[in-house]
């Protein structure tokens, strides 16, 4: 079977599925992150903020623009601490890869801590498929593995949940009769999810970051559950995108201060993991084998545009999302894919590419609250405008996806705002056109495809060319203006050849006495 990416996402049609008290939930978890976030940026200082926040960009930058070199190294390091390393070109690959690991191994259990690109490569289905139990181990993913959804948050997957919702979900999936209480729905998963670590043959994880000086894999979390899953079972596989890398522990250091306090307002998450290779000896805690697979998946070809390239600085906090006023009103699943909120809106379109995902870019108010906000200073906005463009003209990597009839629409009103004349016969057209459907200086409907915009707004009405508008108000102005400057160059005329008057009469008469 293949693992379905979507083939087309329509941001408009999932946002009519989003359930009335969703967008509630929602802001009830984004509202508290900001909080606390800006508490624990308020203790660092605002100028200190900035110096991080400019630090983890160009540390970033630059991890990114020499990824060769950087993925060379971790390389190195991962196998020379004893552990393999496989690299992945797209999913699929990928998804091959974990699964003859899985088959060489015996596996018949997994459990998995949170991994945003194990599910961007659906790789819990094709494990299924080849006859694996594999369990989410993270709360927020066990309660939507359980639902059988996607995450709708990059850090909290079940924020678009209720407490009641999750009771009713354990009542009818587990045969539980829970009450709706926090503690206790977290207590029932915590003894499932106990035994599950003790029985499994394999753990699978990604990676916040990957230190390519020591080969080291960090992982970042609240729960423990990521350092059961990677520390128990006898095989761990990781599975992590190439652009988590990062040169050396000093840049680590920068990265992790920005990344706890940006994504739930911590100083430093609860647990923070290190790991560097599989056990050493029979004494050392961990698994026999350790495997990273390094995922591509359409990584190095965003590499290619100068601008959206830095779509891949991303450590993936979260804060873009609790800001966005798009997101806070229609949650993570209107997205479509994974990644949510203004970075789905920019990763999509590049990984999925364009056609894919041609109506994120235009998922966004362009209101710049995410790119204020990101810890690492990516230009979302920019990026947006960016892939606008890409989505309207096509570029190398994908053929254009915009209508025939949006194209030609794009295309007519570039020639008319270059050329004034047609600009103003369009104009004048345009304010004849709309005669019978003018009411008080609104249009309250349009004949397609215009009704697109009118079905959920009145349009303002044309008004009378710019041209004119201004003769209409400034002329005057200027007019006063220049009357003004006349009397003043009269005035000061007639004092001037009143002086050289008075002066050449008191000259003569000195003169003749
Ligand atoms: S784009 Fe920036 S703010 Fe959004 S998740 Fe990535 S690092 Fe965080």
């Amino acid at each position: 079977m293949r693992h379905t990416i979507p083939l087309q996402i329509d941001f408009r049609a999932n946002t009519q599925r989003v359930p009335p008290d969703m967008p509630a939930s929602v802001q009830k978890a984004t509202t508290k992150f900001l909080g606390n976030r800006a508490g624990v940026v308020g203790v660092v200082g605002a100028e200190r903020w900035e110096q991080l926040r400019q630090a983890g960009h160009q540390l970033r930058l630059h991890a990114i623009e020499h990824l060769d070199y950087y993925l060379t190294q971790l390389e190195q390091q991962v196998t020379a601490a004893g552990g393999h390393v496989h690299w992945a070109r797209d999913g699929e690959e990928a998804r091959r890869i974990v699964q003859e690991i899985a088959r060489e191994h015996g596996v018949k259990r997994a459990v998995k801590s949170k991994s945003m690109a194990t599910e961007e490569i659906h790789l819990n289905q094709a494990l299924q498929e080849s006859g694996i139990d594999v369990l989410e181990t993270d709360l927020g993913e066990y309660i939507i593995q359980l639902a059988g959804v996607g995450p709708s948050h990059i850090i909290v997957p079940a924020v678009h949940m209720t407490k009641e919702g999750i009771a009713e979900l354990f009542r009818e999936k587990l045969g539980i009769d829970a009450p709706p209480d926090p503690q206790r729905l977290a207590e029932i998963a915590r003894v499932r999810l106990r035994q599950a670590f003790l029985e499994a043959d394999m753990g699978i994880s990604g990676a916040n970051f990957m230190v390519a000086e020591s080969g080291t894999l960090v992982i970042v979390s609240n729960e423990g559950n990521a350092r059961m899953c990677t520390t128990l079972p006898p095989l761990h596989v990781a599975v992590v995108g190439i652009d988590k890398v990062v040169p050396d522990w000093e840049s680590l250091s920068v990265l992790l201060k920005l990344l706890a306090r940006s994504a739930t307002g911590q100083k430093l998450s609860s647990y923070t993991s290190f790991i560097t290779g599989p056990r050493r000896n029979e004494r050392e805690q961990g698994p026999q084998e350790l495997h990273l697979v390094l995922l591509d998946n359409g990584r190095s070809r965003v590499l290619r545009d100068e601008i959206t390239r830095e779509t891949l600085l991303c450590i993936r906090c979260g804060a873009c999302l609790n800001v966005c006023p798009v997101y806070n009103s229609v949650g993570g699943h209107a997205y479509g894919w994974a990644y949510s909120g203004p970075i789905g809106a920019i990763l999509a379109p590049q990984l999925l590419g364009a056609q894919a995902a041609a109506s994120l870019p235009f998922a966004s108010s362009l209101c710049g609250a995410c790119a204020e906000i990101c810890p690492v200073k990516i230009p979302i906005t920019e990026i947006l405008l960016r892939l606008r463009h890409r989505v309207m003209e096509g570029d190398t990597v994908e053929a254009p996806v915009a209508s025939p009839m949006a194209r030609a629409a794009a295309h007519s009103s570039a020639l008319a705002l270059s050329t004034p004349t047609l600009y103003h016969a369009g104009a004048t057209a345009a304010r004849i056109a709309q005669a019978p459907l003018r009411r008080d200086g609104w249009l309250a409907t349009l004949p397609p495809p215009l009704n697109r915009w009118t079905s959920v707004r009145p349009m303002p009405a044309f008004q009378s060319g710019f041209r004119t508008w201004w003769r209409a108000r400034a002329l005057p102005i200027t007019a006063q203006k220049s009357q003004k400057q006349k009397k003043l160059l009269l005035g000061a005329l007639a004092g001037a050849t009143l002086a050289i008057g008075l002066w050449w009469a008191q000259r003569r008469s000195k003169t003749i006495n």
